[in-house]
């Protein structure tokens, strides 16, 4: 019987503020990645236009955190990558626009 209990190693990472988002956007166009949304909700690839690499971010919401993960080796090992910063910065606005699409649809009619 174990004496000691490992933490559990999760590949996850707290989203980041708005202003690590902006630098991170400006990476990601610094280092030529091109995000798109998959077929699932709050997932995304992240194509990587100079080697053609490509990575699939996921994020989801977890004790009210939202947190993300990535394909990528640093992801893997638990790090914020670039990937995950610039999905993260293209997830937030992409919710955002919902949840505006959201309000003005449940608004009454002015008339
Ligand atoms: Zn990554």
């Amino acid at each position: 019987m174990p004496t000691t209990s490992k933490p559990e190693t999760r590949t996850v990472i707290e989203l980041i503020s708005a202003d690590q988002l902006a630098k991170a956007t400006e990476r990601a166009k610094a280092g030529n990645l091109f995000v798109q949304p998959t077929s699932f909700l709050r997932q995304y690839r992240v194509v990587n236009r100079d080697n053609g690499n490509q990575y699939y971010v996921d994020f989801f919401v977890r004790n009210g955190k939202r947190y993300g993960q990535c394909t990528c080796k640093a992801g893997m090992n638990n790090r914020q990558c670039k990937h995950l910063s610039v999905a993260a910065g293209y997830h937030v606005m992409r919710m955002a626009a919902k949840r505006e699409a959201e309000r003005i649809a449940l608004m009454p009619q002015a008339a």
